[in-house]
């Protein structure tokens, strides 16, 4: 008879024999958090501890756990037609893409892939070849900011601005250039904010005219940055590039992964913003990640140079996955709970609830800025005020851990130059109820 492999093994042992964790130290022998289940914003064990899950996972499940009617979609959907490409269509792929151009006002075509990397791939493929068809056939440099995370594919991990993720790797794709963004904590004290944000603004049409304009596709930036440590950036500085996009002939690529879906107090990051992208790449809370599903959605005008049917013009990407009939119809359901729970509105009014509930930790000497919009909240810690030395990393490891312990789990981020995460970060589910939000204060 055959032995029955790993008999006897707990399920801890057998985690650490055979699963290998996404980016994930293994000298650190923490023990990691095996889910058993989850419900609402808490997750539980498989030792029956609870945590209240104050990142929504990956800054995704946006809805929180648990929600049957997304189940039901999913399972639905499965039932009457399990798959069918994108290189057709199908029922619940149109009408998530019409409810997506009611949310973004109308003007858009939306690409179907299965993560937040995916869709900026995509981004990246149709900005070049947009440039090429319409005879600019040098435009194919990507300017993004250093500090963002775009994904962890060779193209969206080159357009990201952390050296710490990528050095391994390199070198990456070719054309792809950053500039510093604005960190409004960090600013010199003889600059206005406007001043500060023009001028980092400024960096990026300096850097175009550096590289001569006519080799630059696109600029890719988050409306906030989110993994980089919650930057959020003046009005003026988002409007700016934007204008200066346009004055050279450069797309903007909008990476709405995070940002999207309520995150931020508005549908999308950008809303907070005056200004319209040309393309806009969404993810995570698109489905808060029940299934996998990404879009990017590219405003018509573009689109329309892929469509001129005497040239061999057609845009030249495909994926197996992408745009699944069940991650579409749970995508439309979720956009349908955000909507009758008004999630987004109350992802604005808490959120503003907690930035202030916690601005008594300012008096703490390791934290130097409180600063979040909508559920998305940053406390960046320092060694010192003054100098805004970057917290060390055992004083912030300190602070997961003890939150862990006491239920709570919370993120780090931040990927200084320096190479310190000194900065928590907070994401809970737009669904959390007053309690738990007393409970995570
Ligand atoms: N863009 C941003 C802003 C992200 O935060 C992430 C992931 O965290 C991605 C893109 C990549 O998404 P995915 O992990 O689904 O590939």
């Amino acid at each position: 008879m055959k032995a029955v492999r790993n008999q006897g093994k707990s399920i801890l042992e057998k985690d650490q024999e055979n699963v290998w964790h996404h980016i994930s130290k293994y000298n650190d022998k923490s023990h990691p958090l095996i889910a058993k289940e989850a419900k609402g914003s808490w997750i539980i064990d498989y030792q029956g501890n609870k945590y209240l899950d104050g990142m929504s996972g990956l800054w995704c499940v946006n809805v929180g756990y648990g929600r049957e009617v997304l189940a039901k979609a999913a399972y639905e959907q499965m039932n009457q037609m399990a798959y069918m490409s994108m290189t057709q269509s199908h029922i619940p792929g149109i009408e998530l893409a019409d409810k997506l151009n009611e949310l973004l006002d109308d003007d858009y075509m939306f690409f179907y892939s299965n993560s937040g990397s995916d869709a900026n791939e995509v981004a990246f493929k149709i900005a070049r070849q947009y440039h090429e068809q319409k005879g600019d056939t040098s435009r194919y440099k990507i300017i993004s900011r250093y500090r963002a995370y775009h994904g962890s594919s060779m193209g969206a991990l080159s357009a990201t601005g952390q050296p710490l993720r990528k050095y391994k790797f390199e070198p990456l794709t070719a054309g792809f250039l950053h500039v510093a963004p604005p960190d409004n904590y960090r600013k010199p004290d003889h600059l206005s904010i406007e001043e500060y944000n023009l001028q980092q603004a400024k960096a990026i049409e300096d850097t175009i005219i550096w590289e001569q304009e006519e080799t630059i596709a696109a600029v890719i930036m988050e409306p906030i940055i989110t993994g980089g440590g919650i930057l959020i950036p003046d009005p003026v500085y988002v409007k700016a590039v934007q204008d200066i996009c346009r004055r050279h002939g450069v797309l903007l690529i909008i990476d709405e992964v995070i940002c999207g879906f309520g995150r931020t107090g508005r549908m999308f990051g950008h809303m907070n913003y005056d200004i319209k992208p040309d393309i806009i790449t969404m993810a995570k809370g698109l489905t808060s990640a029940y299934l996998p599903l990404s879009v990017t959605a590219v405003r018509k005008d573009i689109y329309e140079v892929f469509t001129n049917e005497s040239a061999d013009n057609y845009f030249r990407h495909v994926n197996t996955f992408g745009g699944n009939p069940a991650a579409c119809a749970v995508a439309l359901k979720n956009i349908e709970i955000m909507e009758e729970e008004n999630l987004t509105s109350q992802s604005a009014v808490l959120g503003e609830h907690l930035k202030n509930e916690l601005q008594e930790l300012n008096n703490h000497s390791y934290v130097g800025d409180i600063r979040g919009i909508g559920l998305l909240l940053g406390i960046e810690l320092v060694e010192d005020k003054t100098s805004k030395q970057p917290a060390k990393p055992e004083r912030v490891a300190k602070i997961i851990k003890e939150c862990k312990d006491h239920g709570l789990i919370i993120g780090k981020n931040g990927d200084t130059v320096a190479g310190f995460n000194n900065i928590i970060t907070l994401c809970p589910p737009l669904s959390i109820t007053d309690d738990e939000l007393e409970f995570m204060i």
